[in-house]
C-alpha cells in the first residue's frame, strides 16, 4: 500500500461501498464481498460438474498441480501420472479429453475454480 494509491478511491461492486485499499479497488469488491463472491463463484462451478470430476479438479488445486501463465485466464496443469503439462483455461483445454470436447475434463473445472477465486 503505496500512498499515491491511497489517495485513489471506487466503490464495491456488491454493497457499494467506498473502497480505499489499493487491493480492494483492484478487485473490485470489498475484503469481505470479495470472498462471498468468491465463495458464490466456486460453488456454483462446483454444482455445475459431476462430483467425481470436481474431486479431482479440487485434488489438483491442492497438490499445486494448476499454475496460472497468463494472469487469472490460462493455466499450466499436470496430467494425473505427473509427466505431462496441458495449457488449460475456463473454456478450453489441450488434453485429449479437452481436445475431443465431449465433456469438461477435470483440468478446465479446476481452471474454472481458481479463475473464480
Ligand atoms: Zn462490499
Ligand atoms: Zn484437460
Amino acid at each position: 500500500m503505496t500512498k499515491t494509491e491511497a489517495t485513489q478511491t471506487a466503490n464495491c461492486l456488491r454493497c457499494g461501498r467506498a473502497l480505499r485499499a489499493p487491493r480492494s479497488i483492484a478487485n473490485g469488491y470489498g475484503r469481505t464481498c470479495k470472498a462471498k463472491v468468491r465463495e458464490a463463484a466456486r460453488a456454483e462451478v462446483i454444482a455445475a460438474h459431476k462430483p467425481a470430476q470436481v474431486a479431482k479438479a479440487l485434488e489438483l488445486i491442492e497438490l499445486g498441480g494448476i499454475v496460472a501463465v497468463r494472469g487469472r485466464r490460462v493455466f499450466r496443469t499436470v496430467s494425473s501420472d505427473g509427466t505431462r503439462t496441458y495449457l488449460s483455461a475456463p473454456q478450453a483445454c489441450n488434453c485429449a479429453a479437452g481436445l475431443k470436447a465431449k465433456h469438461v475434463c477435470f483440468h478446465r473445472i479446476a481452471a474454472q475454480i481458481v479463475a473464480a477465486a
